[in-house]
């Protein structure tokens, strides 16, 4: 497979992909993350535009009271866990980490509530690492095109460093997610503006019923 024309023809339909959580922090990224579960982005800037006022330290975070820091978050669902997660996280870092939210993945996946996507997107994005996040909309379209039959995010993850070069992991990572949210959706994709068709795998099975 030419995954290369793959990279081109996503870098077409989406020339501006990248990570659309707005963060000026590290810290701010890895709360924005854990926030995004189960929510979109666009949720997830509305809510922490308010929440990092008065709240975008480790520090900051602990201090907070959990109930306001669950009213604050609510929005974005699932928040006695996530408030949790967010705390536990902040409290790590201040007790193991001086404070410093950690640069490596090995050490991010030590804070409560980090699992191993969430680590890959803080360290891709906040600190340029080479990293492959998989998160549902790569884990489907690696499917639809072919490019890992891995049953687990871990697997899938494996499958797509070894198809892309390590330098643009967290390029192809940001590409596959915009073309997941925005054209090759869970649901009805748009497969006739697709520059893919000719590759999918997806489409080549079900082009009668989707076209
Ligand atoms: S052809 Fe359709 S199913 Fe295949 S990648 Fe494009 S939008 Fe997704």
């Amino acid at each position: 497979m030419d995954t290369q024309k793959i990279v081109r023809d996503l870098e077409t339909m989406h020339p501006n992909a990248e990570c659309e959580l707005v963060f000026s922090s590290p810290f701010e990224l890895l709360v924005a993350v854990i926030l995004s579960a189960q929510c979109t982005d666009k949720r997830v800037n509305v809510v922490t535009k308010e929440l990092f006022k008065t709240a975008n330290t480790p520090e900051a975070i602990v201090a907070m009271d959990t109930v306001t820091l669950e009213n604050a978050i609510k929005s974005c669902g699932f928040y006695h866990d996530k408030a949790r997660n967010v705390k536990g996280a902040a409290q790590a870092i201040l007790d193991r980490f001086g404070g410093v939210t950690p640069s490596s993945r090995e050490e991010l996946e030590t804070l409560p509530g980090v699992g191993r996507k969430t680590a890959n997107v803080v360290y891709a994005v906040a600190f340029g690492g080479d990293a492959f996040a998989v998160d549902t909309h790569v884990f489907r379209l690696s499917h639809r095109l072919g490019l890992s039959n891995g049953k687990d995010p871990m697997a899938v993850e494996k499958d797509l460093c070894a198809a892309f070069p390590q330098k643009s992991w967290a390029h192809v990572h940001h590409l596959l997610i915009h073309h997941g949210r925005y054209v090759c959706r869970a649901k009805n994709p748009s497969c006739a503006e697709c520059l893919l068709k000719d590759r999918c795998e997806f489409y080549a099975e079900n082009n009668r019923s989707i076209s």
